[in-house]
């Protein structure tokens, strides 16, 4: 049994597996306290960008914490704030005019959640059925849960979530039966439709271009329901563009980023809204405003971390190294697609992903055989059932990113 008494999340302690102790970061690389150094392949978690510790990002964290660290944002606001605000507005569309500020990706799916049913409460129409699309993933808290796929990481907590509409995923070549599903959800009456644009992440980093996201989109338009883009994975470049909306020429409603808002550095989180939801909550009575916040609303500190990647974003070659990362993925992903026991190799952007034969399900016993092979390799890895995916930081190098595959390379030999 461990001493610690951390109850680490999504880690069953009962395998007793390890858990290394983490003591350093820089750019794609991590040190363990027993002097090992593990190549980052997944940014922790998706969140890193610019790679561990950005000396812009850790000066401008420090600095902050010395002028201003918290403040109720309740009727009260800072400079951060209102730097980050209008540095969000200079780069995503126009149409999204108003920035709410949370502190993690749930939240922030939470927070579109209600800011589409305020939206249309406040218009006097009964609208507040959800869309979805099948293998979603939203989040762990109990709205991001019930827009997000159900299975084993909810089943447990099946009761509390509500009743959701499921479009099907658009395989291709059957794309048109998940318009149709949409088309006819929409004519029955729905509030929005939420989906993680070009790729859906934990479902197993499944992909679908950029002309079926604008149709789906197209048809939420037609039939007036909101459009909602959960892009906290996606966003800040990891698909190749600032934002996978980007690529289908898709303005939503509603946008979600958080991760890589920070470059990965701090807890941060946006919910960018369009005038039209703004203005439905706007207006002399009190019974209308937006009911939503949490303790660290717009953390300065925070703040300040996301107006740093800002400047990083306009000033250092970011899109130069995420096209240099795409390509240096494609080619790795090229070989090992060759590989007899690999299926469905597919890519967007920094993103890699395939599927190992034999190995289905979330919970197959060869996820943690595979993880603590990747760990003791020196590789920060982490598959998704038989999904296997590498994501790293911009900033990877070429020798890094070789190892990464080289390990797993291994792994489909021995699988
Ligand atoms: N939406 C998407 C698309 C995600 O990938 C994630 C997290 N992986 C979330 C929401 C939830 O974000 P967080 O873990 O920061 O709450």
């Amino acid at each position: 049994m461990s001493d610690s008494p951390i109850w680490h999340p999504f880690t069953q302690h009962g395998l007793g597996e390890p858990i290394p102790r983490v003591v350093r970061g820089d750019g794609a690389a991590l040190w363990t306290d027993d002097g090992r150094r593990i190549v980052d392949a997944i940014s922790s978690w998706w969140v890193t960008t610019h790679g561990h510790n950005h000396p812009r990002i850790a000066a401008a964290i420090a600095s902050q914490a010395q002028t201003l660290d918290q403040i109720i944002f309740a009727g009260w606001t800072h400079e951060p704030a209102e730097t980050l605000a209008a540095g969000l507005r200079a780069i995503l569309p126009e149409a999204l005019t108003r920035v709410f500020f949370s502190d993690s990706g749930s939240t922030s799916v939470e927070v579109a959640l209600k800011m589409a049913l305020g939206y249309w409460r406040n218009r006097g129409e009964d609208r507040h059925r959800i869309l979805v699309l099948e293998h979603g993933y939203h989040g762990d808290t109990i709205g991001a849960m019930s827009v997000g796929a159900r299975g084993v990481f909810n089943r447990a907590y099946a009761p509390l979530l509500f009743d959701v509409g499921t479009i099907p995923f658009p395989v291709e070549g059957r794309e048109q039966a998940s318009y149709d599903a949409l088309d006819a959800a929409c004519r029955a009456g729905a509030a929005a439709f939420i989906v993680e644009p070009l790729v859906l992440g934990a479902g197993g980093m499944m992909m679908y271009p950029p002309a079926v996201l604008a149709e789906m989109a197209a048809i939420c338009r037609m039939h007036g329901v909101l459009f909602i883009a959960d892009e906290v994975m996606t966003g800040w470049g990891r698909t190749g563009t600032l934002t996978a909306c980007e690529q289908a020429g898709v303005v939503p409603d509603i946008l979600c980023l958080s991760k890589g808002l920070t470059g990965g550095a701090i807890p941060l989180a946006v919910t960018m809204a369009s005038e039209a939801i703004y203005q439905a909550h706007h207006g002399p009575d009190r019974a209308t405003m937006f009911f939503h916040s949490s303790s660290y609303t717009a953390n300065p500190v925070a703040c300040a971390a996301a107006n740093a990647n800002l400047a990083i974003w306009r000033e250092e070659p970011v899109v130069e190294r995420i096209a240099l990362l795409a390509q240096r993925q494609a080619e790795r992903l090229a070989r090992l697609a060759r590989h007899p026991r690999v299926t469905a190799a597919r890519r967007i952007g920094t993103i890699a992903a395939l599927d190992l034969g034999g190995a289905e399900g979330y919970l197959s016993p060869i996820v943690p055989h595979l993880t603590a092979r990747f760990r003791d390799a020196g590789v920060l890895l982490r598959p998704l059932g038989n999904t296997l995916y590498v994501m790293p930081p911009y900033c990877i190098g070429a020798d890094d990113l070789d190892l990464v595959y080289a390990v797993l390379e291994a792994a489909c030999d021995d699988a």
